[in-house]
């Protein structure tokens, strides 16, 4: 089974820097946040995600391009997908989402008359795993270096730029076709990025772990 991440669509625009980052799809942005508090390591009990998004989760999309899959301009945002992508997850063989929470889309900037609707959007709870982690021996981080490491959620006790090369170490996988790795993000299986495929659902970008 092939494994990937999921990247962002957004790219920099070298032929027009005053518009820097483009996308074909529109942005989505909280409205008046409310947060609980973050999911600890069950090893370390440090913080392993950013703040949880409590009800009532009120959004704002920048234009009428909706997408299946939403993004923010930064990382670290909820998994946020279509009503459409819902329905068709639900009917398929897929695991690993264990929720799809209703959010509301408050405001729509430039929306016209004739504008469409936004869809419905959802957020999705992917929880994290532990039968998937990062293979440490075969796997090189580019970053500067922690006072303090764990084994699960800081195996290289480092501030992470980047991977220089990214091993999974899968042999205890247990089928999930959408899981959080520590120390890494989101992990999608080979069968979730066909579903993706199947279904023509816009605005995913997988990036495959070699
Ligand atoms: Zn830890």
């Amino acid at each position: 089974m092939k494994f990937y991440l999921f990247g962002n669509n957004e790219h920099i625009d070298m032929t027009n820097p005053s518009e820097q980052f483009v996308s074909e799809f529109c942005d989505v942005e909280k409205v008046d946040p409310h947060y609980g508090d973050s999911e600890k390591c069950p090893l370390c009990g440090r913080a392993v995600s950013s703040k949880k998004w409590l009800e009532p989760r009120k959004i704002r999309l920048s234009n009428t391009r909706y997408a299946d899959h939403l993004y923010y301009w930064f990382c670290n945002y909820p998994f946020v997908v279509s009503e459409r992508f819902v329905k068709a997850y639900k009917e398929s063989n897929l695991i690993g989402i264990t929720e799809f929470s209703p959010l509301e889309v408050v405001k729509v900037s430039r929306m016209r008359k004739n504008s469409p609707k936004p869809p419905k959007y959802f957020i999705a709870t992917i929880p994290f795993t532990r039968n998937v982690v990062i293979d440490v021996d075969k796997t090189i981080v580019v970053g500067k270096n922690r006072d303090w490491k764990c084994e699960l959620c800081n195996p290289f006790g480092k501030v992470r730029d980047y991977f220089e090369k990214l091993t999974l170490e899968t042999s205890n996988w247990s089928g999930e076709d959408i899981f959080e790795v520590y120390n890494l993000g989101i992990v999608a299986s080979q069968r979730f990025k066909n579903f993706v495929e199947e279904n023509n659902f816009t605005n995913f970008e997988f990036i495959e772990i070699k």
